[in-house]
This record gives C-alpha cells, structure tokens and sequence, in this order.
C-alpha cells in the first residue's frame, strides 16, 4: 500500500490516501473523489512550483552578475569622464595656443616717427632758438624714441611671455591626462578594449542602471545599435 497526501478537492482537509485506490474518501466531509485526479493535480502544481524555482534561480543568478558588473562601473564612470574633460581641456588648449600669434603694436618706426614729431613741439614751445634748439631737438627726439620703442618690445616680450606660460599649463594637463588614463585604463580591463572611454562606460553603466540590458554584451550590442543610428542622423542632416 503506498499512502499519497491529498487534500479533500471539497473541504481541504488534508488525507493520507492509498494511491493505488481509484476512489478516495474524505473522513471530514464524506465527499468521494478520484484519486488519479488529486495525484495529476499535485504534480502539476509541483511541477510548476518546481519550474518557477529554476527560472527564479536564473534570474538571481543573472540579476548577481549584473550588480556586480555595475559595481565595478560605478568606480569607473567618475574616472572616465574625468580623463575625458582632461583631454577636452587639452585639445581646447591647444588649438588656442596653436592660433595664438603675440603682435607687437607699433613698429619701431612709428615710435621714432611719433619722437619726431613731438619733439618738435617741445622745441617750439620751450622758445629756444639756434643751434641750441638744434641739439634740443636731436636729443629729445631719440630719447623719446627710445622710450617708447623700449615699452613697446617689452609689452611685446610679456605677451611671449603669457604665450610661453600658457604653453607650461598646458603641458602639466597633458602630463595630468596622461598619468591618469593611465591609471583609468587599469581599472578599466573588464570591459573589452574598443570600449575602454567615457562615452562607451557611461552609456554601459546606464543601460545596466535603466534595465535595458543585462549583461555586458547586451549593453555593448545596445551601444553600439545607438551609434549606429546616431552615425545614420547624422548623415541624413
Ligand atoms: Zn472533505
């Protein structure tokens, strides 16, 4: 005799039945069922039972991975565009100094010429006349000049000087850049290689975040969808 638990399909109560009976019968209400029925009822609700467990699993096993993915870009998102503004930065630098031509204000010429003239206009007004006038003349002009060409070469040198300054700054960004995309890069060897910048992490890290995908191939295959169009937009523009 193999004794099966069964619940009454009436009352609910539950039954040892001999499962090799075709017709069971309820102690409590005294309603009679088929056995076969209540066995095929039990195993159908085990069985789904069952396969809900699986499927559950899976989706914790898969829902562990994930967290763990996006753990390790958490850490990384901040870095990445760090380095990016870093190189953004740079190359904004760069073209400003690459455009960037120091201009001296006046010639020389000018500046002597300017002497000339004003030196003349101190001689009339000082009321000096001869040959004393002359040699006023000679000497205010070339001292004038000489004022004069002297502060313009100088505002000219400090303007190199700014130039060559600038240039300094931005030599340490690019040192800066460079010693951290280094680091950045380290950090960065779980995700395959094409995919090691800014734009390609933070858009990983969102798809995980807004469970539009799973997994890192599903991100990549998200991403690389949404280049794709944006590529096709862009064209049609
Ligand atoms: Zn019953």
């Amino acid at each position: 005799m193999k004794l099966v638990e069964l619940k009454c399909p009436k009352c609910g109560s539950v039954l040892q039945i001999n499962a090799e009976l075709t017709r069971g019968l309820c102690n409590y209400c005294g309603n009679e069922f088929l056995v076969e029925d209540e066995v095929n009822k039990i195993k159908i609700v085990n069985g789904k039972e069952f396969g809900y467990e699986q499927w559950q699993g899976a989706q914790d096993a898969i829902n562990d991975q994930k967290q763990e993915l996006m753990k390790k870009l958490e850490c990384v998102v901040g870095p990445a565009s760090n380095v990016e503004k870093l190189r953004m930065q740079y190359e904004n630098r760069c073209n400003i100094y690459n455009s960037w031509i120091p201009i001296q204000e006046s010639s020389p010429i000018m500046q002597i010429g300017i002497g000339f003239l004003v030196s003349i206009i101190i001689v009339l007004l000082s009321g000096i006349k001869g040959k004393s006038a002359m040699v006023l003349w000679i000497v205010v002009w070339w001292v004038l000049s000489g004022i004069l060409i002297f502060r313009s070469c100088n505002a000219y040198y400090q303007k190199v000087k700014e130039k060559e300054e600038y240039k300094k700054q931005t030599d340490d960004i690019k040192e800066k850049y460079d010693a951290e995309l280094k680091a950045l890069m380290n950090k960065l060897d779980f995700i395959p290689q094409d995919y090691r910048d800014a734009k390609a992490v933070e858009s990983i890290y969102s798809y995980l975040r807004n469970n539009r995908a799973n997994d890192m191939t599903q991100a990549i295959n998200l991403y690389e969808e949404e280049k794709h169009r944006r590529r096709l937009e862009s064209l049609q523009r």
